[in-house]
């Protein structure tokens, strides 16, 4: 398979230099040239399959020409070491559950596929060490950090403004040891952000490493999410579901729903899908005018959603042509602002007994106003709401339990490495490796 870029001013790529280059040359998302239809006869069949038969017919789909199929399906199987379950919240609403990996938020499908892919490009060219330089605010740094972890060939650097982001995701990047260093950076996400850009830039660098970015437009990361939309479907008609199905995906900066769009280009039989914003509602003026504007972001309660130009923009336009009638008519939108989403956590809990994150509330309560009669709605419960215990505590006035995996972080020895946002500094730190 050959990935082309959505600004169609780069060569083609194939499926590796993808994976390692992440964004084409001319700074477009890469896209697969062909998606391919699954059978019928598979739709039918999925609600008898389990997740992991599942997910390694549609993982064929995409990657079967580039990966043999006994690798393919290993990649697939240790990714998916947990489960995405659909569970019930009421009124027909079904809660997708992606929240069951190593740092409990969807991310780690994506991270974990990302890493398994690459090390079996590794081993198979016998291409030595990899570096994969990542910058966070927070939540990505946990997910490539966990998704890479203890896999060979692979180191990963994860550089964190000092003092900016929360306990808890802090002790999910700085106690992993390994493969994982965490960099300590004395200065601001930005500073991070420019630290790794010049890293890439830097040719002297780039002679002495191989480096890699794992951010969320690479296609080993958004591709494999379609995985758990045909799961979610199938656990819905197991259970006895019929009828139309709306799919809800509480979105940032739209990889989540870009891969559930593929999964409905490859035949998922999904009617119809709801994008919810948060107060970033880019998406949902573009769905209402015709006319993207970008704007800078502004923080809210739902905080990794908060994107104000979202990358994955690009691929939607792509997947429909450019139509903007094309794409009203498959997705809505909706914004949930902070007030909403407090009154959704503590209602929902109230009423159902089904405690929200507040990504997930945006999803749940778009799906609550949106949904018709006869319509069946699931929407992403994207995070657990540990992560964002005290946020939660204060909507609902009861106390979240602390799950056993992320406690286990918190007990952990934080390790980390100071230094300062001069590049200077970093580059000799990775000079040295
Ligand atoms: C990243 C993230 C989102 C947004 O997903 P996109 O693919 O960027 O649209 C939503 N919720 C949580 C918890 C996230 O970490």
């Amino acid at each position: 398979m050959k990935y082309y870029s959505t600004n169609r001013q780069a060569p083609v790529a194939d499926l590796h230099k993808a994976v390692v280059r992440g964004l084409a040359e001319d700074r477009g998302l890469y896209m697969p040239e062909r998606i391919v239809s699954l059978p019928q006869d598979f739709l039918d069949a999925m609600p008898g399959m389990d997740f992991h038969a599942v997910a390694c017919r549609v993982a064929e789909a995409f990657f079967g020409e580039d990966i043999p199929a006994e690798e393919l399906r290993r990649i697939v199987c240790e990714t998916l070491s947990f489960d995405c379950p659909v569970v019930p919240v009421g009124g027909g609403i079904y809660s997708l559950e992606l929240f069951h990996g190593p740092t409990l938020a969807f991310k780690d499908v994506g991270a974990r596929f990302m890493a398994r892919m690459l090390r079996y490009f590794l081993q198979r060219d016998g291409a030595g060490l990899v570096d994969v330089l990542v910058a966070t605010s927070g939540d990505t740094g946990s997910a490539v950090a966990n998704g890479f972890l203890g896999v060979e060939g692979i180191r990963v650097h994860v550089l964190y403004p000092k003092g900016k982001v929360s306990p808890i995701q802090e002790c999910q990047f700085t106690t992993l040891g390994q493969n994982v260093t965490a960099l300590e950076i004395d200065g601001t996400f930005d500073d991070c952000q420019a630290l790794v850009k010049n890293a890439f830039m830097d040719a002297e660098l780039r002679g002495r490493l191989q480096l890699t970015s794992a951010n969320s437009i690479n296609v080993a990361r958004f591709l494999p999410q379609s995985f758990y939309y045909f799961w979610a479907y199938a656990q819905l008609r197991a259970r006895g579901v019929q009828g139309d199905i709306v799919m809800c995906v509480p979105s940032g900066n739209f990889g989540n729903l870009c891969s559930a769009l593929f999964g409905a280009r490859m035949g998922l039989p999904v009617r119809r899908f709801i994008a919810a914003n948060n107060r970033n509602d880019v998406f949902y003026q573009y769905l209402q005018t015709g006319v993207y504007t970008p704007r800078p972001s502004v923080q809210t309660l739902a905080n990794a959603m908060d994107v104000g130009d979202p990358s994955n923009f690009a691929r939607i336009l792509d997947l429909y042509g450019g139509d903007w009638q094309r794409i009203r008519a498959h997705i809505s939108g909706a914004v949930v602002t902070d007030e909403m989403i407090r009154e959704t956590v503590e209602d929902c809990a109230r009423r159902t007994g089904y405690l929200l994150d507040p990504h997930g509330a945006c999803g749940y309560r778009a799906l609550r106003e949106g949904l018709r009669p006869g319509e069946t709605g699931v929407f992403c419960e994207t995070a657990h709401p540990a992560k964002f215990k005290d946020a939660v505590e204060s909507m609902t006035g009861t106390p979240v339990a602390i799950p056993e995996r992320l406690a286990r972080f918190m007990q952990g020895t934080k390790q980390s490495i100071p230094l300062s946002a001069d590049y200077r500094d970093f580059k000799a730190f990775l000079l040295k490796l």
